[in-house]
């Protein structure tokens, strides 16, 4: 696992992200201070080692399915 400076590019359809799972496990990118809850993003992108975001529009604690949700909103 990598963390960086700066937003991720080259990672799907989005120009720019916080988090890029590669390979479902493979390569795990975090741009930690990109987000107000870092441990969050990381559970996300270690989560996209088994699942593809959930119907949840935004990412929380309150679920897995809410961890998978499909923007980090904040
Ligand atoms: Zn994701």
């Amino acid at each position: 696992m990598e963390c960086t400076n700066s937003y991720i590019k080259g990672c799907g359809n989005s120009p720019t992200v916080v988090g890029c799972n590669w390979g479902r496990g493979q390569r795990i990118v975090l741009y930690m201070s990109g987000v107000r809850d870092g441990a969050l993003l990381a559970a996300h992108e270690f989560g996209h080692d088994w699942f593809d975001h959930s119907r949840q529009r935004c990412s929380g604690w309150s679920s897995p399915e809410h961890v998978m949700g499909q923007a980090t909103c904040q």
